[in-house]
C-alpha cells in the first residue's frame, strides 16, 4: 500500500502526473489550495460579488458549489444554486434530489429553470422532434445550448454578478480538442478559466475547477461525502466528446499528465494568439430575443425556430424557481 509523501500515513490517491500518493488530509489540503489559488490567480471572485454556481448535481458541480460556499464569507462574496432542468427522465430527477439535498446541507437556496415551463417541451419530447427530422442536429447541441441561454437569463435575472461552473481538467482537455478538429480557433482563443462578459446582458463565468483532473474531482467528492446517482444522461452515447474522452482517458492511462500537456497546448495557444482574440467580434444582440449572441439570430432561437418552439424574448416567471427571487 502507497504511502502519502508527506505524513506517511496510507494513501488515499497517487497524483499519477506527480507520482505522488496522498493520505487524504494531504490530498484534501492540496486539492482546496489549488481551489483557492484558481479564485485569486485569475481574479474570479471579488468582495460583494453574487455568484450563481451552475449545479447539474453531478460531482464536479457540487464539488464547486460545495467550495464556493466553504471560501464565501473569506472572500465576501454571496452564492446561491442554480439548475437547469432539461426533462430527461431516469436522469435528471435523481441529480436533482443530490443537489438538493447538498444545497439543504449547506443551507444555500436552489433555483431551478426548466425547458418544458420556459419552451413547452423536455427535452424528451425535443428529441423525438430532433429524429422526426432526421437526427440533423444531436441532443447534446441543442440541450447544450438552450442550457447556457437559460443559465445566463436566470443568473441574470436572480442579481448574479458571476456564473460558476464545474467544468473541470478534462472537460477543458476534451473542449480543446473538439475545437482543434473542427478549426474553431475563435473558441480555443476564447477558452480561459474566466470568461469576461463582454455584453451587458452576459453575465461572467468562472470555472474554479479548471486545472483540476476528474479523477481527483471524484476522490475528493467521496472524502466529502458530496453524494451523487451513478447515473448517466441517455444521450451521452450521441455526443462527440463522449467518444474524445474515452480517447483523452486512454491517452492518460499510458502517458500521466498527457491531459495537463492538452491544456499547456492550449494556453500557449491562447497567449501566442492573444492579439486576435483583441480583434475578434465581441458578441452582439439577437434580433429575436434581444440576448447575446455571436450573429444576426442566436443559436437558441435558431433551435426554437427549427423545432418549433415559440419565439422573442424569454420571460422566467418567478413560478419557476425553487427558492425566492432575491
Ligand atoms: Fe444534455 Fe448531452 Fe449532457 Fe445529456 S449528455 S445532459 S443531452 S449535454
Ligand atoms: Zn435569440
Amino acid at each position: 500500500m502507497a504511502k502519502c509523501i508527506v505524513c506517511g500515513r496510507r494513501a488515499a490517491l497517487v497524483v499519477s502526473y506527480l507520482r505522488a500518493p496522498l493520505c487524504k488530509e494531504h490530498f484534501t489540503e492540496f486539492f482546496e489550495k489549488r481551489f483557492r489559488e484558481m479564485l485569486e490567480r485569475f481574479q474570479m471572485v471579488r468582495s460583494g460579488d453574487v455568484v450563481a454556481v451552475a449545479v447539474s448535481g453531478g460531482k464536479d458541480s457540487l464539488t464547486t458549489l460545495y467550495l464556493m460556499k466553504k471560501f464565501s464569507e473569506e472572500y465576501g462574496y454571496e452564492v446561491f444554486a442554480l439548475a437547469i432542468d432539461e426533462g430527461i427522465a431516469g436522469y435528471r430527477e435523481h441529480k436533482l434530489k443530490a443537489l438538493f439535498e447538498l444545497a439543504d446541507r449547506l443551507g444555500v437556496e436552489v433555483y431551478v429553470v426548466s425547458f418544458k415551463s420556459t419552451f413547452g417541451a423536455t427535452l424528451d419530447e425535443l428529441v423525438i422532434r430532433l429524429k422526426e427530422k432526421g437526427m440533423v442536429y444531436k441532443p447534446c447541441s441543442v440541450c447544450g445550448v438552450f442550457r447556457r441561454y437559460l443559465l445566463n437569463i436566470a443568473a441574470r435575472e436572480l442579481g448574479a454578478t458571476k456564473i460558476a461552473t464545474g467544468h473541470n481538467l478534462d472537460d477543458e482537455a476534451q473542449g480543446f480538442i473538439m475545437n482543434v478538429l473542427r478549426a474553431g480557433v475563435p473558441n480555443i482563443v476564447r477558452e480561459w478559466p474566466v470568461s469576461k462578459n463582454g455584453h451587458p446582458k452576459l453575465v461572467a463565468r468562472i470555472k474554479p475547477l479548471f486545472l483540476t483532473p476528474e479523477k481527483e474531482s471524484l476522490v475528493y467528492s467521496l472524502i466529502k461525502g458530496l453524494k451523487t446517482p451513478f447515473v448517466e444522461c441517455p444521450y451521452v452515447v450521441y455526443s462527440v466528446r463522449h467518444r474524445v474522452r474515452r480517447w483523452l482517458n486512454e491517452l492518460e492511462r499510458n502517458r500521466p499528465g498527457a491531459k495537463y500537456a492538452v491544456i499547456a497546448s492550449s494556453f500557449l495557444y491562447s497567449i501566442s494568439l492573444a492579439s486576435l482574440k483583441d480583434r475578434l467580434p465581441g458578441p452582439t444582440t439577437c434580433s429575436a430575443c434581444g440576448e447575446p449572441s455571436s450573429s444576426e439570430l442566436c443559436k437558441a432561437c435558431e433551435f426554437r425556430e427549427y423545432l418549433g418552439l415559440s419565439s422573442g424574448p424569454i420571460s422566467l416567471k418567478p413560478e419557476v424557481y425553487r427558492g425566492h427571487k432575491r
